[in-house]
């Protein structure tokens, strides 16, 4: 071969190589670590992001004798690649399975970057919203076209910042808003290839992974990831450290189907946002909250009021001790879920 051609052939290779990285997910740089790893109990680890890549809801994951289960795989394909680049930090083990809480982008938009032999693991509903244009709804779109702005008003900022820390951080910012941006860019959503619709184990030596479904809630199709042995509850959004999103909920079969999680033997909760918690009375108190923001806004309804005036008007604040509530209001897409659901029933 002559020296020219070995060059094109190694200049073809190293393009090559590149082209496969960058095939996997755009947006994924980042500075130091994109996560902490919480480690609860043996080989249960709860992921929280550390900001300096957008991943918004938390992931855990399970490390068996011979695999890793991953339960969530964040806002993008470039956030679940880098959970998956950082759990090589704690475990060469293969990640053969992982299972989706539910269907909302900030918990199942990564599911892309897995190869097909993964299985990928949701409730029936799960698979359905994502395979029939789940990123079309409300919540995502809300999410998706607020972000070019949002770039713009960084912009801004950082022009006109004169004090060299702030702008540093607003740089950070920007520069994991424009990786997000990229990311969601090549998402396409990607469902379940395993489902279920009320129980199923996984057993991986002598560990128990239970996936259940207790009932509608925060969607009508959430699942919980239980360990017996470990006592150990994957909630997802159905039960957060705070107040969970309402956009597809049924606040009153939610707070019921609460229940049903009680009656499991756990002590340690990882959240889908916020941190690990052990306390139980976080139950009754979103239980307590659900019931009312459930009658305070039907109220408002009967009232005539529009949903957009009930979710300013909604007065929730005595549940303010345990929930960041500042003062009257609820989201405006919780109110107008609940004036939807209410519409439907008088049908
Ligand atoms: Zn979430």
């Amino acid at each position: 071969m002559k020296r020219s051609g070995l060059l094109i052939v190694i200049g073809v290779m190293f393009v090559a190589a590149i082209a496969a990285q960058s095939r996997q997910s755009a947006g994924t740089a980042h500075t130091g670590k994109a996560f902490r790893f919480n480690k609860v109990k043996e080989g249960v680890y709860h992921a929280v992001g550390t900001g300096s890549l957008a991943v918004v809801g938390n992931s855990s994951f399970i490390v068996n004798d011979n695999d890793v289960i991953v339960v969530d795989d964040h806002v993008s394909p470039a956030a679940a690649w880098v959970l998956l680049e950082e759990i090589k930090g704690v475990t060469n083990k293969p990640v053969t399975t992982v299972i989706n809480t539910h269907f909302h982008f900030d918990h199942a938009h990564g599911n892309q970057i897995f190869a097909p032999s993964v299985q990928i693991i949701g409730h029936e509903f799960t698979r359905r919203m994502l395979l029939n244009n789940s990123i079309g709804m409300p919540l995502y779109q809300n999410y998706v076209t607020a972000m070019p702005g949002q770039i713009d008003a960084l912009r801004k900022r950082i022009a006109s910042e004169t004090d060299a820390a702030a702008k540093a951080k607003l740089q950070t910012q920007l520069q994991v808003a424009e990786n997000n941006l990229a990311s969601q860019k090549e998402l396409k959503p990607t469902p379940p290839n395993v489902t279920l619709t009320t129980q199923m184990t996984l057993y991986r030596g002598s560990r128990e992974i239970q996936i259940r479904f207790l009932g509608r809630g925060h969607t009508a199709g959430d699942v919980v990831v239980f360990l017996p042995t470990e006592k150990v509850v994957m909630t997802g959004d159905f039960l957060t450290s705070g107040l969970s999103n309402m956009s597809d909920s049924y606040p009153e079969e939610w707070a019921a189907s609460l229940d049903a999680l009680k009656k499991l033997d756990f002590d340690t909760v990882l959240p889908g946002h916020g941190d690990a918690f052990t306390d139980k009375a976080k139950i009754d108190y979103f239980q307590a909250y659900l019931r009312d923001v459930w009658s305070e806004v039907g109220r408002l309804k009967k009232e005539g009021v529009s949903a957009e005036e009930a979710a300013k008007r909604a007065d929730l604040t005595k549940h303010k001790d345990h929930f960041p509530i500042q003062g009257p209001g609820v989201p405006p897409i919780a109110a107008t879920r609940i004036y939807e659901l209410l519409d439907a029933a008088k049908r």
